[in-house]
């Protein structure tokens, strides 16, 4: 994203009364240089903000103040760890993430991120290693808070459990194996019509690097262009204006529906 995307996301921002919150992703939003100027003035706006964060990031050169720079703004981090041991972890996103996620979630538990009643809030992300669906999330909840406080004194607020969509790299990862059709039949048979009410793409808006406009980062992945027909940030006054609009969906969907649903706050159950 740059200088006049970011710009003009916080002049809507200011012209929308009715967002109460910024969430910043993309795999690492803060390597952004336009990511502070954001959380600041979307601070300043009296809105809340959440940073997605791969943990990694805050162990690179010149990111080493990210941690106080979040406290400071009270931002709320949801963090990936896609297992309380290494081998999974390890498995999906590389050697050595695992020890470094855990020096991460320290450096920000001492700041009082994710401690018990502390107001620094501090959200755990959880997606299956394969083609299945999440298990209960409060069960695993439990068990992830169990373990990281024996095994490494690592404290949080709340683990979101979230399904693995069929597309991009997951969809790739399906066909070598040859279970592309296995997962989508999966999905289907596990659709669960109570989780419609909550679905992400009701209450959200998706902005591109580029200010394209999407229901959904799913959406955006797969470069389906939001349903209400408007297709830049610069083609609107104001965010509310599509705040009640038609949703453009697709088969993926069904990674948001099935089971106890998913969604940005995990289960929708
Ligand atoms: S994938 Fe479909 S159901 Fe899920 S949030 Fe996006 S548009 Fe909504």
């Amino acid at each position: 994203m740059g200088e006049a995307v970011a710009t003009r996301v916080l002049e809507l921002l200011a012209a929308s009364a009715d967002v109460a919150t910024v969430d910043l992703t993309g795999g690492a939003p803060e390597l952004n240089p336009h990511f502070r100027r954001l959380v600041g003035r979307a601070r300043e706006l009296g809105r809340h903000v959440i940073d997605r964060c791969n943990l990694t990031v805050l162990l690179e050169p010149g990111m080493e103040d990210l941690p106080e720079f979040f406290a400071t703004h009270a931002v709320e981090v949801v963090a990936s760890l896609p297992c309380y041991g290494p081998e999974n972890v390890e498995k999906q996103r590389g050697r050595g993430v695992f020890d470094k996620s855990i020096e991460a979630l320290r450096r920000l538990n001492a700041l009082g991120y994710g401690c018990p009643d502390a107001p620094l809030v501090l959200n755990l992300v959880y997606n299956p290693v394969g083609a299945f669906l999440p298990p209960p999330q409060a069960e695993l909840e439990a068990r992830y808070k169990d373990e990281l406080r024996r095994g490494f004194g690592i404290e949080f607020h709340r683990l979101f459990t979230l399904t693995n969509m069929p597309i991009k790299r997951f969809a790739e990862f399906l066909a070598r194996q040859g279970q592309q059709e296995a997962y989508a039949s999966l999905l289907v048979n596990h659709f669960n019509p109570s989780t419609v009410p909550g679905l992400m793409c009701r209450s959200l808006l998706s902005v591109g690097w580029d200010g394209s406009l999407y229901d959904c980062d799913f959406n955006q992945m797969l470069e389906l262009p939001l349903g209400a027909g408007v297709r830049t940030i610069w083609e609107l006054d104001a965010i509310d204006a599509v705040a009640r609009r038609p949703i453009a969906t697709g088969s993926h969907c069904f990674g948001c529906t099935a089971g106890a649903g998913s969604s940005c706050g995990g289960a929708l159950q």
